[in-house]
């Protein structure tokens, strides 16, 4: 039987576990210092094994964004239509999550958690544009 869980690796297990904790973990290598936020086994810019886990600020810019009309899978039907965004956090490392909707490319988001379906997922909430006013 197949599911449409993650696997529960090892190698994710910072990851997730930092998800119900609602902090971002991310790897980061120790041979050219690039993050990375889907675990490996080595670094994907250098393939140095030497990888250390950060917790991240959980801000960044939206790099690509899209509304989800028809969910993939029963398990996310009851939430569309929603918004995935690929942020790119300020540790440089690029994260897929969902998003509020209207956040759009170049806007600057911070992470928040909610639970759906006993998983943590990440949700990306647009910072106050009028902060500095
Ligand atoms: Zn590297």
């Amino acid at each position: 039987m197949t599911t449409n869980q993650p696997v529960m690796t090892s190698l994710a297990q910072p990851y997730l576990e930092g998800l119900t904790e609602h902090v971002l973990r991310y790897q980061q290598c120790t041979a050219c210092s690039r993050a990375q936020t889907l675990a490996h086994d080595a670094c994907q810019f250098c393939g140095a094994e030497a990888l250390v886990w950060h917790i991240s600020t959980g801000r960044g810019h939206v790099h690509a964004a899209t509304v989800v009309g028809r969910a993939p899978s029963d398990a996310f039907r009851s939430l569309a239509p929603y918004t995935l965004v690929v942020v790119t956090l300020e540790e440089g490392a690029r994260l897929m999550g969902h998003a509020s909707p209207g956040v759009k490319i170049g806007d600057a988001v911070t992470a928040t958690f909610f639970k759906h379906l006993d998983q943590t997922l990440v949700r990306f909430e647009p910072l106050n544009r009028n902060f500095y006013v």
